[in-house]
């Protein structure tokens, strides 16, 4: 269902809000337009490299089909998911676009991977050899990834592993259509990590003959040309997320968040609020007791304790600061300096925008942006924003089963599955 935002109506669009949701607890809105146009912005910081989008965990908690949708309508191209069950959100929404599962391959998987037409990162030699012996007995030749790690040690084969690879890559037909890394500190320009992953990743990458290369996520876009190469992988600054900690945010906010008043009480100074007393009042007080707690991924460590300030929310146009604890659905706010009649029960007071952002809301939670975002609870409406008119925002559709391709031929029946060249060490159990 869309809101009513008819220049006839009398209602503010607040007011509006509240009338198209009049049972919501919470509202989350999601601005498509502005998701696009940090994908623009991004885009025109890295071209001539393509500009991907991370659509990872449901877009970083903004909902992957309604942001595939929107940014493949924009003109991007690849999507960069965690795993297959992701991919197959993707691909509903985006039936052109090229998608990679960062999570790597699993022998059972390879049929979804077909039907998805979904390309595996594969960062290990053991998967690739998997991978390759899925793509033999099946016919299937829809392309992989290739993640070599240059200093991160969590995904990717070693240099070495890769330099292992390359004689394949020169005989051609190799299947692969990608080769990249990831920066693990790319977010402090600073860093001497980031200018060694780049030689290492330059070295290995320029072996990769014909292969287009990629290594920036969202920070790397804006730590110069040289670390663009072909593509772009930028996740979190779509999605409003400071790519530049140091400076100013040069990308636009997505989501706002607003939850509702459901109480109103005056208490006495020298009285305590919420779970364990942690804050006293220091003057007669007025709360207003707001539908939102760590539940709805509102964290507690944002509650205020004597001595110590909490975050501050939005009401009626004004900050004011979070007192007690925070607690599972609810937090108590200090509205004793607004005006008796600005605060009501049954209002929305904002927790993320008008000014408060991600960023913040991070500081306060004790974490990073990403954490904010992906935490965002199922309790709170949903609403998008932009992106042209998008069907069934509150409850995306389930994605459609998707077709075979027509290059996937089926499965030969029962075929006696060959060995994994190379047993499995150890260390692939993790
Ligand atoms: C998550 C991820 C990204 C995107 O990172 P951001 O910091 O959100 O831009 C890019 N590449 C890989 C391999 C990732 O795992």
């Amino acid at each position: 269902m869309s809101i009513n935002t008819d220049a006839k109506s009398q209602l503010t669009p607040e007011a509006n809000l509240l009338a198209a949701y009049p049972a919501a607890t919470g509202i989350l809105t999601i601005d498509l337009d502005a998701i696009i146009a940090n994908w623009r912005k991004l885009e025109k910081t890295a071209v001539p490299a393509e500009c991907a989008a991370v659509v990872k965990a449901n877009a970083y908690g903004c909902g992957a089909e309604q942001v595939s949708r929107a940014l493949a309508n924009a003109g991007c191209k690849t999507f960069f998911v965690a795993n297959v069950e992701e991919a197959a959100a993707v691909r509903a929404a985006a039936p052109q676009a090229t998608v990679y599962s960062l999570g790597g391959f699993f022998q059972q998987t390879g049929d979804a991977y077909a039907r998805i037409d979904c390309k595996p990162v594969i960062g290990d030699l053991n998967e690739l050899a998997e991978w390759d012996v899925f793509c033999r007995r099946s016919g299937w030749s829809g392309g992989a990834a290739i993640h070599i790690d240059t200093g991160m040690n969590r995904l990717g084969l070693t240099v070495s592993e890769a330099q292992g690879i390359i004689p394949r890559i020169n005989a051609g037909d190799h299947g692969i259509t990608l080769v990249m890394s990831h920066l693990a500190s790319a977010e402090l320009p600073n860093n001497p990590a980031n200018a060694k992953q780049l030689s290492a990743f330059r070295e290995i990458a320029s072996l990769f003959t014909g292969v287009p290369a990629s290594l920036a996520n969202s920070s790397g876009c804006f730590l110069g040309a040289q670390f663009q190469f072909d593509m772009v992988r930028p996740g979190a600054a779509l999605y409003g997320v400071n790519p530049t900690p140091e400076a100013d945010n040069p990308m636009q906010q997505v989501v706002d968040l607003k939850a509702r008043i459901v109480q109103i009480r005056n208490i006495d100074r020298g009285e305590t609020v919420g779970y364990g007393g942690t804050w006293t009042a220091r003057r007669s007080t007025r709360l207003a007791i707001v539908a939102a707690g760590y539940a709805d991924g509102y964290f507690r460590a944002a509650s205020a304790n004597d001595g110590t300030r909490g975050a501050e929310v939005m009401v009626a146009g004004k900050r004011c600061p979070i007192a007690g604890r925070v607690s599972m659905d609810l937090i108590a706010v200090d509205v004793t300096d607004l005006d008796k009649s600005a605060v009501r029960r049954g209002h929305m007071v904002t927790l993320i925008g008008e000014g408060i952002t991600v960023d913040e809301v991070a500081h306060h939670f004790g974490t990073i942006g990403y954490e904010v975002l992906t935490s965002l609870g199922r309790r709170f409406v949903r609403i998008y924003k932009g992106g042209e008119a998008l069907a069934a925002q509150e409850e995306p559709a389930k994605p459609e089963p998707v077709a075979a391709p027509a290059a996937s031929p089926a499965l030969p029946e029962a075929p006696a599955i060959p060995a994994a060249p190379r047993p499995l060490p150890s260390s692939a159990a993790s």
